[in-house]
């Protein structure tokens, strides 16, 4: 599933809502929630959607602003995550393109 063309999601990336709610997130959780559950202390890099935004739940601000609805993840862990799919890119939930290398 990728959103790269769909410019209405890459907005709420950077609406002014996605961003006190991911500082919110990473003030809540500073670390990687998985590398933490290995014993790992990691610093979060990420706030990912466990449900994947998509083309048609990214409309749902109760799974897009739901807090609930987010990890921490630190870099590796989050393109674990998502470059197991075979898209070449997409965005993060900076908002900014992201290459899979
Ligand atoms: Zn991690
Ligand atoms: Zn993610």
């Amino acid at each position: 599933m990728t959103y790269r063309d769909n410019p209405e999601i890459e907005k709420k990336y950077k609406s002014k809502r996605w961003k006190k709610l991911r500082k919110q997130k990473i003030l809540l959780n500073p670390l990687c929630e998985r590398c933490y559950k290995k014993g790992i202390i990691e610093a979060a890099y990420f706030v990912h959607h466990k449900e994947w935004i998509n083309n048609e739940n990214y409309k749902d601000d109760n799974v897009f602003f739901n807090i609930d609805n987010t990890e921490s993840l630190c870099k590796t862990c989050h393109n674990k995550e998502h470059f197991s799919s075979k898209e070449e890119y997409y965005f993060d939930e900076n908002g900014d393109l992201i290459k899979n290398e």
